[in-house]
């Protein structure tokens, strides 16, 4: 399944406008280099034919990976935490164990494409990463302003994390045990599941995390 819609930009530099074809859904096994194109920094690159401007062109794209079994729906600056479409619930009506979520930024599109490709959970990620930040938090003394799953290493029994804290440029790596997931599995388990499985597309996010820990802590 692709979708392409083609609509006239009007360069920013030069004001020249030009028709310019969109990518608005795929799946990964007919755009295999889709994927490198968004780790790369390169899907939302736009260049005016004209004076050769080059830029970015952030617009939604609904990314599909049905071996897998997930679908991560971008939309630049998306406020909503869920979103329903009707007609994408009954096309995939027979698939209902799919993973659909929901994200606003690009990096944050990457990174749960890196959490699901990886087969782990995004909601236990999620719940492990705010876990981790605290720990952060405490021992650089300054504020974690965002975070991201890095990787998980079943042999090394670990799971890693970046961090940007404060106004540092460069990212802080935490890697810990992996219980620390395998804790919030559970917890997953127990308090979440049928959340994760709503139809419709989810914002599973740090918001989230923190308040699935209220709801755990309450409970
Ligand atoms: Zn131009």
């Amino acid at each position: 399944m692709s979708e392409k819609v083609n609509k006239m930009i009007a360069c920013p530099k030069c004001s020249e406008k030009s028709e310019t074809e969109l990518i608005c859904s795929m799946n990964n096994r007919s755009f295999p280099d889709m994927k490198e194109r968004i780790f790369g920094d390169k899907f939302f690159e736009w260049k005016c034919p004209k004076c050769g401007f080059h830029g970015e062109l952030q617009h939604p794209l609904l990314y599909n990976d049905i071996e897998n079994k997930f679908m991560v729906y971008y939309i630049p600056d998306v406020k909503r935490k869920v979103i329903a479409d009707e007609k994408l619930e009954k096309e995939f009506a027979e698939c209902r164990d799919i993973k659909k979520r929901l994200v606003s930024g690009v990096n944050e599109l990457k990174e749960k494409i890196a959490v699901l490709d990886a087969g782990a959970d995004d909601m236990a990620v999620e719940l492990a990463k705010y876990a981790v930040e605290r720990i952060v938090e405490k021992s650089a003394n300054r504020k974690v302003i965002s975070g991201y799953f890095l990787d998980m290493d079943k042999s090394e029994n670990t799971i890693s994390f970046h961090f940007y804290v404060g106004n540092e440029k460069r990212p802080y790596i935490q890697t810990t045990r992996l219980e620390v997931y395998n804790r919030s599995m559970k917890i997953v388990k127990d308090y979440f599941e049928d959340f994760g499985k709503q139809p419709g597309f989810i914002k599973i996010d740090r918001e989230w995390a923190k308040e699935a820990w209220k709801i755990y802590k309450n409970s």
